[in-house]
């Protein structure tokens, strides 16, 4: 529960507000952009939710704060929106929500495909999600990207029964996996999605593809909406950043129009001009410090 009298200083006047246990994961910024701002080492309240749209996304933004960071004065109740998620994006993906602390608030999804429905890392294990993700035809295959993001997923697998996919470098985050990707070559997993190793961020970093379309790139690659165009994270490079450039380059070789990072903005863009951002992204990286 946020604090009141623990709230940022930045907040505006009025009765959303973040508190000091913000951990500027950015979920916030992505649910609701133009109620929560970006203050040194944490989000804050820039714009109160004036219309009913605003207000849902903030009340949505408050319910998957992964560390309860945001409160409201307001009389409607929060656990209302909890029904809203998983939020579509372009069906048949959709976004979690409820960001796991354990995570360090990073973001999950879902894919329901006709041979079996995919969670990509984990959100938090909470019941009303769990009920909903039920009524979507349950998780039958969790793809965990790395390490960092496994979150809940053991909960999920119990829960579903589950087969759950990981790179035998990232293994020790997930010892009880029932499909463990070897080496750095793509290797498809059933028809629509394509597990391609990324290794950089973490040794055993991989990415998925889901029908030339959907790229869920955990934290190798995300979207950087102040400079417009795509970004890898070098200061969260904990394996190797000449990795993460071939793995980068390695990414041209396939076509997509979707970034669904972990962490970070997603972003949607003609098959071109995500080649085009991908080039120059390789280009950009090249030049900073290995
Ligand atoms: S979602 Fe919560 S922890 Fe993340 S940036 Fe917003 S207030 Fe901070």
């Amino acid at each position: 529960m946020a604090n009141r009298s623990k709230q940022v200083q930045e907040n505006v006047a009025g009765d959303f507000f973040v508190d000091v246990t913000c951990i500027d994961c950015d979920t916030c910024r992505q649910i609701a952009p133009t109620v929560f701002g970006e203050g040194p080492n944490h989000a804050y309240v820039h714009h109160q939710p004036m219309t009913a749209v605003e207000r849902r996304q903030a009340l949505r933004a408050l319910v998957c704060c992964p560390t309860g960071s945001i409160g409201t004065d307001g009389e409607e109740r929060p656990v209302e929106v909890m029904g809203d998620f998983p939020l579509p994006i372009e069906l048949p993906v959709y976004y979690c929500g409820f960001n796991s602390p354990r995570s360090y608030g990073g973001n999950s999804y879902f894919v329901q495909h006709p041979a079996g429905n995919w969670l990509i890392d984990s959100p938090k294990f909470l019941p009303r999600l769990v009920a909903r993700l039920s009524e979507l035809g349950g998780v039958d295959h969790i793809f965990l990207t790395h390490q960092d993001d496994v979150a809940d997923a053991s909960r999920y697998a119990e829960r579903f029964g589950s087969t759950r996919y990981i790179h035998r470098a990232e293994l020790s985050a997930q010892p009880e996996a029932e499909v463990v990707l070897e080496g750095d070559e793509p290797v498809p997993l059933g028809t629509d999605f394509l597990a391609i190793p990324t290794p950089g961020h973490t040794r055993g970093h991989c990415v998925l593809l889901v029908r030339n379309r959907f790229l869920f790139t955990g934290d190798h690659l995300a979207w950087d909406r102040h400079g417009n165009q795509l970004e890898a994270f070098h200061d969260y490079c904990w394996y190797s950043w000449e990795k993460q450039i071939e793995s980068m380059q390695r990414l041209l070789a396939w076509t997509f129009e979707w970034i669904l990072p972990g962490h970070g903005e997603r972003v949607h863009l003609a098959a071109t001009e995500m080649r085009h951002h991908l080039e120059k992204l390789v280009g950009r990286m090249s030049s900073l410090e290995r």
